[in-house]
């Protein structure tokens, strides 16, 4: 009888109490809400309003190297995109995650720091996937929001080229970089604001430490003009955006809001500040 009990509270435990602890997990890596609205200009009233528009058409499916560092800009990543598996050249999602994640007109310095935090996201996935065969989902309240940079033309209007120029060139000048801590890519986490004036360490939010998430000053944070500000745990766009305007590089920016990281690749040359 008592072994019944015990057995019974077993099952009871896997059936419902460890589902709902699941359900207590962080809701999206990025944990920003996408905000047309601060990087598009406003619709004029005859534009036809975007429709959901085509898929970006379906690629050849390569498996990507599993236990790789850093992924090439032409390897094929799956993401589940619009209830199916999208499979689509790094590159391209990085375009499209970045718009979606980050207004097209923050600095470039911020748009760089959100592209090899991004980047570095999908290598993490790569190793351990959130959506078994996807890497990533694209509910940016599940993982990152992302939709084929194309799918902006119509919101974005004539302004469409200058600013999708803003994010390729922030993707490709970063190419290959990622965020290492002891040589693996971290979970880089980024969300909107910190109201608070600081960012939030991982320990303080899930209860699992984690070195390079640590919490950070972003004191910048409180001119935050508003809107869901995340779970406050990594980088903080807003304090990208201010430590870009305050001539920060995107290195100096991710080594302030990620704890005891290194960046791979080359420190571009000429933008260290003298006496550094
Ligand atoms: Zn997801």
């Amino acid at each position: 009888m008592k072994r019944t009990l015990i057995v019974s509270f077993a099952l009871f435990l896997a059936a419902f109490a460890i589902p709902l602890l699941a359900a207590g997990q962080p809701s999206g890596i990025g944990d920003t809400t996408p905000s047309p609205s601060e990087q598009s200009p406003p619709i004029p009233p005859d534009t036809v309003p975007p429709s959901p528009g085509e898929p970006s058409p379906l690629l050849p499916e390569t498996p990507i190297s599993t236990g790789a560092e850093s992924l090439g800009a032409d390897d094929i990543i799956p993401i589940l995109y619009e209830g199916s598996v999208l499979n689509i050249p790094l590159r391209d999602y990085l375009y499209g995650a970045v718009t979606a994640e980050m207004p097209a007109l923050y600095p470039e310095e911020a748009l760089k720091a959100q592209a090899v935090a991004i980047r570095t996201l999908v290598c993490y996935a790569s190793e351990h996937p959130y959506h078994g065969e996807a890497l990533l989902c694209s509910d940016w309240e599940c993982c990152l929001a992302f939709a084929p940079i194309e799918e902006n033309k119509a919101s974005w209007g004539n302004e469409y080229d200058t600013y999708a120029s803003y994010v390729r060139a922030a993707v490709d000048n970063t190419d290959g970089e990622i965020i290492t801590y002891l040589d693996e890519p971290i979970e880089a986490m980024f969300f909107s604001a910190s109201p608070g004036g600081r960012t939030r360490s991982a320990a303080e939010v899930w209860g699992a430490e984690v070195p390079y998430l640590q919490s950070v000053d972003s004191p910048f944070d409180v001119d935050f003009p508003g809107g869901p500000h995340g779970h406050g745990v990594g980088m903080s766009q807003f304090g990208a955006r201010q430590l870009a305007l305050d001539g920060l590089t995107y290195r100096e920016i991710l080594r302030w809001y990620y704890t005891g990281v290194e960046i791979t690749g080359e420190e571009p040359a000429g933008l260290v500040p003298a006496g550094s």
